[in-house]
This record gives structure tokens, sequence and C-alpha cells, in this order.
């Protein structure tokens, strides 16, 4: 820091001032006690910038730096100006830091910094909503005491972290967290914490999809391989009686199985297709004239239809989804009251929103099963479903249809008494016909 010129000025000072305290010190007859008091005095200017140094740079605020000159000068010159550029440094040091620690706040998983002894070094808010750990109010606490998971403990413990762990959170059990760890510097390990819930749902949802339609085809399946079987094995021939009801058979369980396959096409192309562009307005009245049409002659039973349509409202949307969906709640209040019954099918207006509405006099459903009726497979009475040929699928593709048309449905039944299953459709789905 201290140039070869600034060392010369400086020893010429020293000996300059030797020299003039000799000079003084000789008029005294004392020339070598004179050059020292002149070293001294040097030494003493010496200790008194040492000393303005020091309480400059441990005053706070940190103020100016004091005026001087010589090498002294430049001293306070380049430490201030050093200062000042660490200053800037710590600044943007500082702001990048805080950019950083904002970002993983705001992240929707978990993440964690741990030291090598398990004690927290840091957190996102998120991790409080997920297994509890807040910071700074946390800091410094060894995780396994927090999150005492045994599973969890074992895997944070066991130091191999090549696979994740899924855990249910111990703030709330309807959460299912996976948890990554990955190892960085002398230990610490980085905690990635992230809500598997709806993932696991889904998984769970396959998985019960596959293992429901394995099972709705292997009664079928039986049936026709029984009879297959039987007849084959029948020496000399099969009587005809026995075939015409072994094709009978035969005819309706590959009926069955045919609808349950066509409801699980529209099920998935209601759920994973995007509405089409072929949106118009749906003609209600066309449409239920269709349906009740269609249910007369398939029904089999005497049951008294009462259709009451506000033939002005028109719908906007798909027709092939609103056919279906309209379609399956007419064939269920059907299957589900007994001959004799009254089905009241309304098209109205309630307020800004349009209702279709199905009214049977029927068995009706217990007040626990409504919120599963739309659920896949899903029957109340098994037996009764199966027989009139119904999928467990109907109420299924009615949710998805309507979710295409943001309407809702509301049921409402009672057991003996008969259901009103109510299509919701928002002011914007509905279109009154011109006059
Ligand atoms: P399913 O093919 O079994 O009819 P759905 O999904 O259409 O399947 O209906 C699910 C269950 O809801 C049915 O099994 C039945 O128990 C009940 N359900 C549907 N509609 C009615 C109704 N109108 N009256 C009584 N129960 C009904």
């Amino acid at each position: 820091m201290i140039s070869t010129g600034d060392f010369v000025r400086e020893l010429t000072r020293v000996i300059a001032l030797a020299l003039v305290g000799a000079a003084i010190g000789w008029s005294f007859g004392h020339v070598w006690p004179g050059a020292a008091l002149g070293i001294l005095l040097y030494a003493l200017w010496q200790a008194l910038q040492l000393a303005r140094l020091s309480a400059w740079l441990s005053a706070e605020p940190e103020p100016d730096p004091p005026e001087s000159n010589g090498v002294w000068a430049r001293v306070f010159d380049k430490l201030y100006h050093r200062q000042r550029r660490q200053r800037v440094e710590l600044e943007l040091l500082q702001e990048a830091a805080n950019i950083i620690t904002e970002g993983a706040a705001s992240l929707s998983d978990g993440v964690m910094m741990v030291d090598g002894q398990g004690a927290i070094i840091w957190c996102n808010t998120i991790t409080q909503r997920f297994i509890g750990v807040r910071c700074p109010q946390d800091q410094g606490n060894l995780l396994v005491n927090l999150l005492r998971d045994p599973n969890f403990v074992r895997y944070f413990q066991s130091g191999d972290y090549d696979s994740a762990l899924e855990i249910p959170s111990p703030t709330n059990t309807a959460l299912r967290l996976r948890v990554e760890i990955t190892v960085f510097g002398e230990g610490n390990r980085l905690l990635f914490i992230r809500d598997i819930t709806m993932i696991d749902q889904l998984e769970r949802m396959r998985v019960d999809f596959i293992a429901n339609v394995s099972h709705e085809l292997r009664t079928p399946l039986t049936v026709i391989n029984g009879y297959l079987e039987s007849l084959a094995s029948m020496p000399g021939g099969v009587p005809e009686a026995t075939l015409q009801r072994a094709l009978a058979q035969m005819q309706s369980q590959s009926n069955r199985m045919q609808a349950l396959v066509s409801d699980i096409t529209l099920l998935s192309r209601l759920e994973s297709e995007p509405p089409s562009d072929g949106r118009g307005l749906i003609d209600i009245n066309a449409l239920v004239t269709m349906l009740v049409d269609d249910a007369r002659c398939s029904v089999g039973k005497e049951l008294a239809f009462h259709v009451e349509l506000d033939a002005r409202q028109q719908l906007l949307g798909e027709e092939t989804a609103i056919h279906s969906a309209f379609g399956n709640l007419v064939v269920n209040a059907c299957k589900y009251t007994p001959a004799g019954g009254d089905i009241h099918i309304r098209w109205y207006l309630r307020g800004e929103e349009a209702l279709f509405e199905v009214e049977d006099n029927g068995v009706g459903v217990d007040q626990a099963d409504i919120p599963h009726l739309t659920q896949r497979f899903y029957r109340v009475d098994k037996s009764r479903s199966t027989d009139s040929g119904g999928t467990g699928l109907g109420l299924a593709i009615v949710k998805h249809a309507l979710l295409r048309h943001d309407a809702a449905l509301e049921i409402s039944s009672e057991p003996g008494v008969g259901s009103v299953f109510r299509c919701v459709f928002p002011a914007h789905r509905v279109c009154r016909r011109a006059a």
C-alpha cells in the first residue's frame, strides 16, 4: 500500500526533524539529545495518526476519514475507498441473498437446510404447514426432535438418500408428503418436501379403477365362459331349448360388457377432452321429448311421465354430453322407480340459473349415500343396479358432463319416498329463444 515515494518522503521527514532537533540542540551544546527529540516528535505524530485511525475504524456509524497529510492521508483515503467498495459489494450480496430467500419462501414445496449435526439452519414458510417447523423460531433445534415420524428419523439418520421417502404430514394426516434429501458442503443437508396428496389420490383412483373394471368384467366373462364350456362338453349335440337359453344369457352378458366399455370410453372422453368447438344451442324441448320416448319404449313397466318445460330457454353447450347426462338421469329414475310410479321432468329458470330436474317417487337413497353417488362404480344396492343393467358409471358421467358446462348436480332423496336429481346451469349457459 505504501509506495517507495512515500517511504522516501517519510524518511526525509524523519531525517529533517532529526537534523532540525540536532541544530537546535547544537545551539544549546546538546546535538544528540536535540536529534533524539526531533525523532521523538516524529514518533509522537505517527502515534497520533495511529490513534486517529483506530478511532475512525471503530466509530459507528462510520464518519468521514480524518484529515491528514503525507502517507497517512493516502492510508486514510485508500482505506475509505476500500470500505466503500466492500459496503457496495455487501449490499449487492445481501440483495442477492434476499432474492434467493424470498424466492425459496414463496415456493409451494418445503425447503430446509440442516447442518452436519442435524440442526435446522433455515427453512421456508410452507414447512410450517407441512411438518410444523418454523424459522427463525426453530432454528438451531435438531430436526429429528421436531419431526419424529420413525420412518423419517431412520431415513434422515441413514445417510442413504438415493430414493425419496413418503410420509404422512404430522400436522395434517390428510396430507401425504415426499421428502428428498441432498448433501452439500460439510455434511449439510438440503431437504425438499413436496405435497403429493393429489398424486397419491390419483394413483389410488387408478388402481381402484382397474380393480373395479376387472371386477365388473369378471362376472359376464365367467358366465359366457361357463356356457361355452358346458355347450362344448355336451355329448351328442345341444338341445334347442338349452341352446336358446345359453345364447340369450350370453347375449345379455355381452350387452353388459358393451355397456360398460362404452360408459368407460364416454367417461374418459368427458374427463380428458377439452370442450369441443361445436358448442351450440341445445333445444331442450326436442332432447327431452326424445329421451322420454326412448324411456317409454325400453322401460318395460308402467310409469307415468310428467314433462314441464320452459321451451323459451335454450342451453348453450355440447349436445352429446348433455344428451348423456340427462339420459342417464331419466334412465335411473325409470330403473329405481317401481311400476305405477311417477316421473317428473322439468326445465325451468330459478333466478338467473336454469335447472333440469328429474323427480321420481321410487326407492330413494339414504342421506349417507348421497355424497358418494357420483363416484365411479358406487352403487347403493349392487344387485338392483346390476339386474337393471347398470354399470355404476351413470352418475359419474352426469357429473363430468355437467362440469364441462360449469354446472353442478344437486341431489335430494329419501328412502321409500323418492329422489330429485337437479342439474344447475349458470346464467351464461342459458339463452332465451328469440320470439
Ligand atoms: P347405476 O348404473 O348403478 O345406476 P349410477 O351411477 O347411475 O349407476 O347410479 C349410482 C347409484 O345411485 C345407483 O346404483 C343407485 O343406487 C343410485 N341411484 C341413482 N339414481 C337413482 C334414483 N333415481 N333413485 C334411487 N337411487 C338412484
